[in-house]
């Protein structure tokens, strides 16, 4: 070590401290990197490689980034799952004796970076810990590096549960025990989650106020992540808030897999959020709204009186046609509060950025006056609750400029008459550069040369410049030369650089006091932050408000109503996002009616009929119900349900490498163990992925258990026409179908629920419509009526499946497979052997 010059040293020595992360050292103009760090961000960044002399005989890598484009750099690095140390000059370089001193003041990593292209406004951002309680539960806390806010849960149900949620949050760093880390590696690595280790305990005191309204066993994980928050971030964060904690029963629990079913945030195919609930539901007009109603959407209440204290506030606001609008109106111009006040506590807020508070404070009197005004108690009770703030928006009126620049360094920041001292620095240089146009003026006229001019530079300062084609006709006696340029000549004379003196040092005093003025408006600010967090979250709710009524104005939604038992009636219900995709045509509504003693729905019909959609309406509507928002349907009269459970679709499960059938089996099991009776279970034609005989019998005794022994509201759809008998068996079961006809020999889909059950299946019309070669459609209505006719006769053997071959399976025994001639060719073999190897479920319609 002692070979490599005092400066290497000192980066070794910081460096040691961070070896995983990229240390990006200040070098006057530039962040360098050097040895491993700088191979591998150069090819990373895609930045030239270069050496620098250390000391040691051979020069060391060495790459480098402008310090005022670094930005960019480190976001890349972020975004590729890298953390970056920022280690910067802390004292003067002029004053230093030997190597200038230098720290890392900032850690950045995926979990915490706050600005850049990878923060988008309407989404959180956030860091996560857990921490194991038992083998199979774990103490989780995640909180929002640039909103402060912070939320704390606990995770049943194993890694696997645990991992569901991070990608829920799409949270990209988790901080881990070693222990933890082990078991998390591989699956993290593929997900793209940063593992980070746990650092340090901090000392109770200081985590005490954050942690307090914890259970005792979420204290731990609160305390531990903030503890790497602040290391990372190397400041005390007084934006950060307390830890919420909310206990499961007062939510409507969804699990994340029901969640993507349902496509609540995402959408199955993944990408963006068309076709999403979010994606209908969102009308807020600010960020911080964006974020409330993504959260509210993420965990819909389960309890009555909140839910209801929710939807009453929607009808005010329906009801207030004009009081919206002007509320509208004003939301618009309020900024994003929390990030604006997180910038605060961080100190890296602009001159802008507290113009853009200012404005957004400006507001809010008229917000508050509007709802206090409406004449609606509910909206009056918001209005109340609103802390105007306006002794700060009092202050940075007097403090701040009305247009600041972005950098708070070339001054105007700070408004006139703030402070004293800085009016009259200012007025001595503004002075001085009246007095500067004024000689030029002067010295015109005395010379004689019209085109003389007086000018500027950073090198020679003030100077007066004058044509060579001029310079023969004048009395230059005044004058020093100081500068040649190639067609004039520049001077000065002692008068000017007198002035220059003071301007120059009036200028330069008045930027470093109004610095000095910002930074400590800035640290004022700060005591401010609770409060305007606490508007901030008002603010972020009435936009939500807003979004319910402006949605459920759009697209007609009706208020539900609740009771306290488990009956379910929706009159007239409909899928809103199935519904606003539909082109023109005319989307079919659907009741949905299930008794306290009729509460199971077996639902069977053709392919296509719209099963799978009705299914998925009775659940969105429930979603939304207890989310406070109107519902689209004339009715509904709606139970408080505690979780969904869905078995839906099949596509995605490839992706996980499990069998379809396994998902399906884990989903239901999950369901299955987890559901009570206040639950809404869906499942979309369970045992499709098997054999029939093995999925009736599977679906059967699926429902039976459910029926003996769960009670919840279930509804079911198949296409094994034979469950419909279990009606009789099962008295909570009914049966409904949705209706198909045909015309002119084509299916016609009505998509309209009906009592009772399907009686014909019209996967052959199907095929029509998908313009299948006649003669395949001529043979399959010979087929159709073949079978048809022998279930007949064994309908009735017994309650048990019947032979009924309508859900062929390619993997059923030869024996069974009915259409098998008992002959082969070598050829039809091979055909038959390829068809039973193929995989299904990954083939397009094309490729079969
Ligand atoms: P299934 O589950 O029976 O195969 P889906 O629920 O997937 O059928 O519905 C198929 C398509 O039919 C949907 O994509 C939608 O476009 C249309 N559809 C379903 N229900 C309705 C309805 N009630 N009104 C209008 N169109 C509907």
């Amino acid at each position: 070590m002692t070979t490599y010059t005092p400066m290497m040293q000192q980066y070794l020595a910081i460096k040691s401290e961070y070896e995983d992360a990229f240390l990006f050292y200040r070098l006057g103009d530039f962040y360098e990197l050097f040895f491993d760090d700088a191979i591998k961000a150069s090819q990373i960044l895609e930045i030239t490689l270069t050496g620098r002399d250390a000391g040691t005989k051979e020069r060391i890598p060495m790459c480098g980034v402008p310090f005022h484009s670094a930005q960019g750099y480190i976001e890349t690095l972020i975004s590729k799952g890298y953390k970056v140390a920022i280690c910067e000059q802390t004292e003067d370089p002029k004053k230093a004796k030997g190597v200038v001193k230098r720290e890392v003041v900032q850690l950045i990593t995926p979990g915490t970076i706050m600005e850049g292209k990878t923060i988008d406004g309407k989404s959180n951002h956030f860091i996560a810990c857990a921490e194991n309680l038992t083998p199979n539960s774990f103490a989780f806390a995640y909180l929002d590096v640039s909103t402060g806010e912070a939320n704390t849960s606990i995770v049943e149900g194993g890694t696997k549960t645990l991992l569901q949620q991070l990608i829920a949050f799409n949270i990209r760093e988790l901080v881990v025990t070693e222990q933890l880390q082990m078991l998390l590696a591989e699956q993290a690595g593929q997900l793209g989650i940063v593992l980070s280790l746990e650092t340090e305990e901090m000392p109770e005191e200081k985590s005490a106020e954050y942690i307090n309204n914890l259970p005792n066993e979420l204290k731990g994980v609160g305390k531990t992540l903030l503890q790497y928050v602040e290391r990372t971030q190397m400041r005390s964060l007084t934006h950060i808030q307390p830890f919420t904690y909310t206990e499961t029963k007062e939510l409507l629990r969804i699990d994340t897999n029901s969640k993507r079913n349902l496509e609540l945030l995402e959408s199955i195919r993944g990408g963006d959020q068309k076709g999403t609930l979010l994606w209908l539901l969102d009308e807020t007009v600010t960020a911080m709204g964006g974020r409330k109603l993504k959260q509210w959407l993420h965990q819909p209440l389960a309890t009555r009186s909140v839910i209801e204290n929710r939807l009453a506030i929607v009808t005010d606001l329906l009801d207030e046609f004009f009081v919206r609008n002007e509320l509208r109106e004003l939301l618009k111009k309020v900024y994003d509060l929390e990030r604006l006040a997180g910038r605060v506590a961080f100190g890296n807020v602009g001159g802008r950025d507290l113009a853009q508070l200012r404005e957004s404070l400006r507001q809010v009197p008229a917000i508050k006056a509007q709802l206090i005004d409406s004449g609606k108690s509910t909206l009056a009770n918001l209005g109340e609750k609103i802390n105007e703030c306006a002794d700060i928006e009092e202050l940075l009126s007097k403090a701040i400029s009305d247009h600041p620049p972005i950098s708070i360094k070339e001054g105007d920041v700070i408004r006139e008459g703030y402070n004293g001292n800085l009016d009259e620095l200012r007025f001595a240089s503004r002075n001085g550069k009246d007095w500067i146009a004024q000689l030029e003026q002067k010295e015109r006229e005395v010379t004689g040369i019209k085109n003389l001019k007086i000018g500027y530079n950073r090198v020679f300062g003030y100077y007066i410049e004058i044509t060579k084609s001029q310079i023969a006709n004048a009395d230059l006696s005044r004058y020093e030369r100081k500068q040649t340029l190639a067609n004039a000549e520049r001077y000065i004379t002692e008068e000017l650089k007198e002035k220059e003196a003071i301007i120059l040092n009036a200028e330069e005093q008045s930027l470093a006091l109004e610095y000095d003025l910002f930074v400590e408006l800035r640290e004022r600010l700060k005591a401010y932050i609770p409060r305007v967090q606490a508007l901030a979250s008002e603010i972020s709710e009435l936009d939500v408000y807003m979004s319910f009524a402006v949605v459920s104005e759009k697209y007609r939604f009706v208020k539900p109503t609740f009771h306290e038992g488990r009956a379910l009636k929706i009159i007239g219900g409909r899928h809103p996002v199935v519904e606003k995709m539909l082109n023109k045509q005319m989307y079919v509504p659907n009741d949905c009616v299930l008794p306290d003693n009729q509460n199971m729905m077996l639902i069977t019909g053709p392919n296509m009929s719209g099963k799978s959609t009705y299914m998925r309406q009775v659940a969105l509507i429930v979603v939304l119900a207890q989310m406070g928002c109107y519902v689209p349907a004339d009715e509904a009269v709606l139970p408080i349900t505690d979780q969904i459970f869905t078995r839906i679709g099949a596509a995605d499960d490839l992706v996980a490498g499990q069998s379809t059938f396994m998902v399906e089996m884990l989903e239901s099991q999950h369901a299955i163990t987890n559901a009570t009776a206040n639950s809404l279970l869906l499942f979309d034609e369970i045992g499709r992925g098997t054999s029939t005989y093995d999925g009736m019998a599977l679906a059967q005794s699926m429902m039976e258990f459910i029926h003996d022994h769960i009670g919840a509201n279930t509804l079911f759809s198949t296409h094994y026409h034979e469950l419909t008998s279990l009606e009789e068996e099962l008295e909570r079961l009914q049966n409904v179908h949705v209706s198909a006809t045909e015309k002119d020999g084509k299916v016609v889909f009505l998509h309209k629920v009906r009592q009772g059950a399907a009686d014909k299946s019209y996967g052959v019309h199907v095929a029509q419509l998908a313009e299948m070669p006649e003669a395949i459609i001529e043979r399959a209505r010979v087929l159709l009526e073949e079978f048809e006719s022998k279930s007949g006769e064994a309908e009735t053997a017994a309650a048990e499946p019947v032979e009924d071959a309508l859900q062929l399976s390619f993997f059923e025994e030869e024996e069974n497979v009915g259409v098998a001639e008992p002959s082969l060719t070598g050829a039809e073999q091979e055909v038959l052997e390829r068809l039973q190897k193929m995989n299904i479920m990954g083939t397009s319609p094309i490729q079969a």
